[in-house]
């Protein structure tokens, strides 16, 4: 399987070599020159382990079996505490995919945990002597799945920008007592667009790029613009589909329907893949938060961010740009020239706008703070089951998309992250007094009163070391890497 840029379908590579390279010169995205049919018959007594072996070795054709089975063995077997990896659970009507067991508790793990390996492996296929540095913009929750993940993994670095007022407590945390010799962490005075949006810019700054080769490095990406991102999250998809064959509650070939709470789009574009690659879906629900760009979207066929970015209590999702709609807008037939203009469009006039039609597959709807909270409240009363802010964000506009069209087809809900990762806002719409007090005491508290562990990545935090304290402007961010890896011409 070969793959090709949104951009320009001249490009050909090998996947071990769009892993490389992250993004695309030309500033596309890699995307597959096919989807390979899976037989869900042949799937039925699979682990997830075996499973994710079908699924990889489809997508990434250049590396060998042997390669393979060990990064997903070197993944998937010990740093999850749930041996299922990703169970479902039954909450009311709805299955929850709960994709939060890995080390950082939230589901951006899933693939993290992989993609090192993967990137190693791609290494040596391609006989690049280079040291790979990972740069990575983050809503939080990538930020410290690809820190974990790559921590003194030789032959890499990895640098993290996080926006110094948009992610939580527990999440900010995380990542400024992150250990390891390889890794650079910093926060920037601005939001997760100006992030990612500077991260891009770096990637394109053929310079910069020169500047890094003369020096032995290379840069790559773990942000979902990365296609070795992406493909692992399709696992999960039909092992939930699996589990509920298995356990009686579907039919052979019956359709089910998959909300996922929305960012940057990757998460549900993997289950748009799944569905291109055989799995019966009837509809692709996405949520979004207050920053309903993509409801809007899908709704009207119209993408336009010229709006203020607002800051939610479901901070992953407190995106105006995603990345991953460029994928999709390719995947529905948008290609090379056309594609670029509606992009350029996007970065020139901030709005674009295709045939809603198009996007029929797909229904969206959005959540308040507010109504988030309620779900939180309600779903923990009635189901003695605790949410985190973004799955709430799931399940409330899953309800309103029944209410709407009156729809019973059977659901699974992606859960992607912990309650305990937001531990705040959490604990909050549950009714705990959080005014004036510490987040471990509230977290302790939200243990006592729901029932519900606190995971051990979040109980060791409040003893660690913050190792990680640098700040930096928007336009400061080439200089912070110059300074890390040693280059040219910065004050030390
Ligand atoms: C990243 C993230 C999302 C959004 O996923 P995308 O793939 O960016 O759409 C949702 N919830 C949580 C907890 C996340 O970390």
């Amino acid at each position: 399987m070969r793959y090709t840029s949104t951009r320009d379908n001249n490009i050909l590579l090998e996947g071990s070599q769009a892993i490389i390279q992250g993004i695309s010169e030309d500033g596309g995205l890699f995307v597959p020159e096919e989807f390979k049919k899976i037989r869900l018959e042949d799937l039925l007594d699979m682990d997830y382990q075996e499973l994710a072996y079908e699924i990889l070795g489809s997508f990434f054709t250049d590396f060998s079996e042997e390669s393979l089975r060990e990064s997903i063995k070197n993944a998937y077997d010990r740093k999850f505490t749930h041996e299922e990896i990703a169970p479902l659970t039954q909450v009311g009507e709805m299955f929850i995919l709960e994709l939060f067991h890995g080390p950082t508790l939230a589901f951006k793990d899933m693939a993290l945990s992989i993609l090192p390996y993967l990137l190693k492996e791609a290494k040596e296929i391609n006989a690049i002597e280079e040291e790979i540095v990972i740069l990575t913009a983050t809503s939080g929750d990538t930020g410290k799945a690809a820190l974990e993940g790559f921590a003194d993994v030789e032959g890499t670095r990895i640098v993290v920008f996080y926006p110094e007022e948009g992610v939580s407590k527990i999440q900010k945390l995380q990542m400024d007592t992150q250990e390891g010799d390889n890794t650079l962490v910093v926060g920037i005075d601005g939001n997760f667009d100006h992030a990612q949006d500077g991260v891009k810019k770096i990637f394109n700054d053929d310079s910069f790029r020169e500047l890094l080769r003369g020096n032995n490095f290379m840069f790559s990406s773990a942000n979902s613009i990365n296609i070795g991102r992406l493909v692992p999250q399709i696992i999960y998809y039909f092992a939930s589909y699996i589990e509920l064959l298995k356990e009686g509650k579907i039919e052979d070939g019956e359709e089910i329907n998959i909300v996922v709470p929305t960012g940057n789009f990757g998460n549900i574009l993997a289950a748009y893949y799944g569905k291109r690659m055989g799995l019966p879906i009837n509809k692709l629900i996405s949520a979004s938060n207050e920053n309903k760009v993509i409801s809007d979207f899908i709704q009207t066929g119209v993408y336009d961010r010229r709006r203020e970015l607002n800051l939610t209590s479901s901070p992953s999702m407190d995106i105006l740009i995603s990345s991953n709609l460029e994928r999709l807008l390719y995947h529905l037939g948008y290609k090379d020239q056309e594609l670029e203009e509606l992009m350029d469009d996007l970065a020139s006039k901030g709005i674009y706008k295709i045939d809603k039609k198009e996007l029929d597959e797909f229904y969206s709807g959005y959540s308040t703070d507010e109504e988030v909270e309620a779900t939180i409240k309600r779903i923990f009363e009635d189901h003695d089951y605790l949410l985190d802010t973004h799955t709430a964000v799931g399940i409330d506009v899953y309800r309103k998309y029944r209410d709407e069209t009156g729809d019973r087809t059977k659901t699974i809900v992606a859960s992607t992250a912990s309650p305990f990762k937001f531990g705040g806002a959490v604990a909050e719409a549950v009714g705990i007094d959080t005014e004036n007090r510490g987040d471990f005491e509230i977290i302790e508290e939200l243990a006592q009163k729901t029932g519900t562990p606190i995971p051990r990545g979040v109980m060791e935090l409040e003893d660690k070391e913050i190792i990680h304290k640098n700040k930096c402007e928007r336009d400061g961010m080439e200089e912070e890497i110059k300074r890390f890896l040693g280059l040219g011409d910065s004050d030390d």
